[in-house]
């Protein structure tokens, strides 16, 4: 039978006996769960047994491609990395863009998962004929580019592969390591690079040349050209400097106008995501100096200087994505070896290592960017170690003859470098700081996790929920905390779901700002959709950033059916996302974590509230929020846990 959108396989290596064995899923999997995301859980919450240690043998690491991915559509060259996070004992996940999630299935598969540990640094082989554990303690120690160029050169064929790796950080088992691939580009959440690092998997290189069909080639051809239309609109007026105005003017008003994502789209496309910069610090989105200071400690004068144009002007070309018309990333001559060329630093990597230590010379992030990157090393969890670090300096919980001699004072460039470096190496004080803020804070101990901004032990990304009480909602009750890339009011705003989904409520065109912070239905309604949904791109494989066009011009439900030849509803593809949803928090139930045990940090949630700028006096309802949403999620208010009529209706088992 042919299949579409899909190749039916996927690859098992057991890094412990040397075995590698392909097995075939059952197609009913992919119609009940995609790809991507959906068929992760399948197989890790099956397969992974109950207390397995993170940096053991029983995880499993899982490399997993989309099921849009190949098939003619837009935005869908999205790849997710999986498996249980060492850093907040959940499940783990992150997501990168690139050239890698095609090669996945050019190999033939949808997935490769690694079980055991090598006894030596080996990475894997695959070509679409064969796949190969090879020998890698060569690699072992350098970093992420110089393993990827190695790679690339040695592996010179027809086809050019497509590298995924760990550097350094993930070598020393650092909790807060990813995985790069496309020079630099990182899978950066959970300290998935870690779980590689312990089983001295140094890289994975795909080079097969398999084709991806889909269906209904025709109609994915006209959605895909509607969808490049939208996104090639670009009016020319926009100039940098507008930006911090425009933020000021948002703060300024007592309403907010709901947000199109074509607005968005439109800066993306001119300044990549350092578009929002200082727009985000002048509305409050942006947390300065470790959540405790606010838009008046980071003004326009200073913000100047790290803002889109001063971030973009080393920039010599465009970086485009896997089937991606937009092109949001940005390539410039790295700082460390100017030879070669490099990722511009992103919004979440300017704010970590910016006004989060209220710090503006953008060289300094140009290297840090370099070299972290280089490292495979997490930026946002790296600046909020460093945020931690300097409000224990300030607070006298770490001294000078503590810090190996380092002056840790907020804004002091040569002090940040110095403690990346060392973190990086595990190096002197660095080693305290190399597995996030979280751990060092309960290795200090005293008062010092008040200064660790996370949700289940990792770092908030750089967009405050006390601006957008979304967030905290997806930072705390995600079954993988911490991150940014889920869900916010914002999100729902631009995700546009209620023109596709009839049963889910219009924001208003216009709304009082202090709604955002009401615990009602209709906030849950909201969240749980964006869940919902963010389980449905990441098993088509599609990229956020599309997802922000809207519904209508990104149909993503639309190519799922044209790609695979289903006549699904599109409320069925909500249920997938539900039922994606529902097991990962299963697995973390399974794990022995009780949801209701996750902390995020007071501060996010405005406790006690800010007595000044854009979040004065801001609370997050959280408690009661929290129950909201677990019902709305079909799951116990309580407790967290999905019901057992839930599992029934999702056909899922507890
Ligand atoms: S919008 Fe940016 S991140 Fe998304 S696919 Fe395009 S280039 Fe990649």
């Amino acid at each position: 039978m042919t299949s579409y959108a899909y190749m039916g396989k996927v690859l098992w290596v057991d890094l412990s006996g040397g075995r590698i064995r392909a097995e075939k899923v059952d197609p009913a999997i992919f119609r009940k769960l995609l790809s991507g995301m959906g068929l992760a859980a399948w197989y890790l919450y099956r397969r992974i047994p109950a207390g397995a240690d993170p940096l053991g043998p029983e995880n499993i690491l899982g490399f997993v491609s989309g099921l849009l991915t190949g098939t003619g559509s837009l935005f869908t060259g999205r790849w997710m990395v999986v498996g249980k996070s060492p850093l907040t004992g959940t499940w783990g996940d992150a997501n990168c863009g690139g050239n890698f999630a095609p090669a996945i299935k050019q190999c033939g598969y949808d997935a490769i998962f690694f079980t055991g540990v090598s006894h030596r640094p080996v990475y894997l082989y695959a070509d679409g004929g064969k796949a190969e554990i090879r020998d890698a303690s060569h690699l072992w120690g350098r970093d992420t580019i110089e393993t990827e160029h190695w790679l690339i050169r040695h592996h010179k064929g027809k086809k050019r592969p497509r590298v995924a790796c760990i550097g350094p950080a993930g070598e020393k088992l650092s909790l807060i390591a990813g995985i790069s691939n496309d020079r630099g580009r990182l899978a950066a959440r959970s300290g998935l690079g870690a779980v590689m690092g312990s089983k001295k998997l140094k890289a994975v290189v795909l080079a097969g040349s398999r084709r991806v069909k889909a269906a209904r080639p025709g109609i994915m051809k006209q959605l895909s050209s509607k969808c490049n239309q939208d996104t090639r609109w670009q009016p020319p007026f926009v100039s940098s400097d507008m930006m911090a105005r425009l933020g000021s003017l948002m703060r300024a008003l007592p309403a907010q106008p709901m947000t199109d994502g074509l607005l968005y789209k439109i800066m993306l496309r001119k300044w990549g995501t350092v578009s929002m910069n200082q727009a985000s610090i002048e509305m409050g989105d942006a947390p300065v100096r470790n959540w405790d200071g606010c838009n008046l400690d980071f003004p326009a004068e200073l913000s100047g200087a790290i803002g889109a144009d001063a971030i973009t002007r080393p920039v010599k070309a465009k970086y485009f994505c896997y089937s991606c018309p937009l092109g949001c990333g940005g390539m410039m001559p790295s700082v460390i070896d100017p030879q070669r060329e490099i990722h511009r630093p992103e919004y979440e990597t300017t704010m970590a290592l910016g006004p989060l230590l209220m710090n503006n010379d953008a060289a300094s992030i140009f290297y840090l960017n370099d070299l972290l990157n280089r490292a495979g090393m997490d930026t946002i969890s790296a600046g909020g170690a460093v945020a931690m670090a300097m409000e224990c300096f300030q607070n006298g919980l770490l001294t000078k003859s503590q810090t190996d001699g380092l002056e840790l004072t907020w804004g002091n460039r040569q002090a940040i470098v110095a403690l990346v470096e060392k973190m990086i190496r595990r190096e002197g004080v660095g080693d305290l700081f190399a597995d996030g803020a979280s751990k060092a804070a309960a290795r200090i101990g005293s008062g010092a996790p008040e200064y660790a901004i996370c949700a289940g032990g990792q770092s908030l990304g750089m967009h405050d929920s006390r601006f957008d009480p979304g967030f905290a909602i997806h930072y705390a009750l995600e079954p993988s905390p911490g991150k940014h890339t889920v869900g916010s009011q914002l999100y729902y705003e631009m995700f546009g779901l209620w023109h596709a989904l009839e049963t889910l409520p219009f924001p208003g065109l216009v709304y009082f700002k202090g709604s955002k912070y009401k615990a009602n239905k209709v906030k849950a309604v909201m969240a749980a959709a964006c869940s919902c949904y963010m389980n449905v791109l990441n098993g088509a494989g599609a990229c956020l950033f599309g997802a922000f066009l809207g519904i209508e011009r990104l149909p993503v439900f639309k190519w799922l059916n044209a790609a695979t030849g289903w006549q699904l509803e599109n409320e069925r593809y909500m249920d997938i996302g539900r039922r994606v949803q529902s097991l990962r928090q299963l697995f973390n139930v399974r794990q022995g974590i009780a949801p209701a045990k996750i902390r995020i940090s007071r501060r996010a949630l405005g406790d006690p509230p800010q007595r000044q700028g854009a979040n004065k006096g801001r609370r997050v309802p959280l408690q009661a929020l929290r129950r909201l949403y677990w019902k709305e999620m079909g799951w116990d208010p309580d407790t967290g846990i999905p019901t057992a009529s839930t599992c029934k209706r999702l056909g899922i088992e507890p």
